[in-house]
């Protein structure tokens, strides 16, 4: 019942998951005792990388193995300059051995390719041989949500230098308080988390579909009251008693991700899509949608919550075989482009509004993570 209980499920997702890719990741731990690279090689390494961005070709990836779902979440990570201006400051590893299992360089090292290629598209091999030992398998249906947070922790636990994890963290995490009330004697606790990605459930707690991603966005904000057996114990009363929860908003990241809960989990273990109409804009003011006391965060930091759309990874097909794709409003250009694969065409904001879904077209494609990115100042 994750849809349902959807807000429940939030406190579950406020810390950056990293439980799996940890566990992969103690496996290899011996082979990554990467030494501070010698300064002469790094530079190097930024003559070679930092020549620019895609420079208004965008390239496509090629289908390894099912990787649709890896290449759609790679091509949102590498249009955004933001990101790829860490990346190219990364250490090299020294040995060939270290080198085949760097995320971050073998991400560097793909980039580099689709930059450099006169191809229309680039083979992500390496790196896919690469997230194999992290336990990322080829020829599996993967969840974009899910991969991209591996990913993501990945890149932040082998980035060595201190200063781009830190700048890696600013430009994706979100910042929330979460508060539990009791409602008997009114004590209350207050605990400060971060996310990766927003989760928003698209249906209410009595499975009505909520309307708009700003809906979604409000509902996931609402307090809710913990009674019955979700009582909690309250030291003050000495007993269980009803609880109100709810979660402000603290802090927004130059990229937002969000997360549409579309994958419904029923008690039979059956996972089943819900693709009905949900519209998102192309321009969202967040400090808009959330009232006051959905947020804890004073009016400059609110001021600073205005975004723009930059790209969408949208899911075709049923839980158990589908397709991802990613359309990606490129930021130098600021056209939108369709990444399937190999194949990258422009398209019109028509064109994405397509992923918005529909509720007789179970196949159709439905936008399943949303990258906004946050305006500059006016
Ligand atoms: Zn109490």
């Amino acid at each position: 019942m994750e849809q349902r209980s959807g807000r429940q499920e939030r406190s579950k997702e406020l810390e950056l998951p990293v439980s799996e890719t940890m566990k992969a990741e103690e496996e290899v731990q011996n082979n990554e005792e990467e030494d501070e690279e010698p300064k002469a090689k790094d530079q190097k390494l930024t003559s070679v990388f930092g020549v620019a961005d895609l420079k208004n070709r965008a390239i496509g990836l090629y289908n390894v193995g099912l990787s649709c779902c890896l290449n759609s979440v790679l091509q949102v990570f590498f249009m955004n300059l933001h990101f790829t201006a860490i990346l190219r400051r990364i250490i090299v590893p020294a040995h060939p051995a270290q080198k085949r299992i760097s995320v971050p360089y073998q991400m560097l090292l793909l980039l580099e390719m689709m930059q450099r290629g006169k191809q229309k598209a680039v083979y992500p091999s390496d790196l896919v041989c690469c997230l194999s030992a992290y336990k990322v398998k080829l020829f599996v249906q993967h969840d974009a949500a899910q991969l991209f947070l591996t990913l993501w922790n990945l890149l932040k636990k082998q980035m060595k230098k201190p200063e781009l994890v830190e700048e890696l963290r600013d430009l994706y995490t979100i910042c929330v308080q979460q508060h539990l009330a009791c409602q008997k004697c009114y004590s209350e606790t207050k605990r400060n988390s971060s996310m990766l990605t927003l989760p928003l459930p698209v249906l209410d707690s009595n499975s009505h579909i909520l309307k708009t991603l700003e809906d979604c966005l409000r509902y996931f904000f609402d307090p809710e009251e913990l009674t019955d057996h979700n009582m909690c114990f309250c030291e003050q009363c000495g007993k269980k008693t009803p609880f109100l929860q709810s979660m402000k908003l603290v802090h927004l990241p130059q990229t937002l991700t969000i997360h549409l809960k579309r994958f419904c989990f029923e008690q039979s273990a059956y996972i089943h899509k819900l693709s009905h109409y949900l519209p998102f804009p192309q321009e969202l003011d967040v400090s808009a949608v959330l009232t006051e006391n959905q947020c804890q965060a004073d009016d400059s930091e609110k001021a600073a919550w205005k975004y723009e759309l930059f790209g969408v990874v949208a899911h075709s097909g049923s839980t158990s075989y589908g397709h991802y794709c990613a359309y990606i409003r490129s930021l130098t250009e600021r056209k939108w482009y369709c990444f399937n694969d190999s194949e990258v065409r422009q398209v019109s904001w028509d064109d994405v509004k397509c992923t918005y879904g529909h509720s007789k077209l179970h196949w159709g494609q439905t936008a399943y993570l949303l990258f906004y990115m946050k305006k500059r100042p006016q």
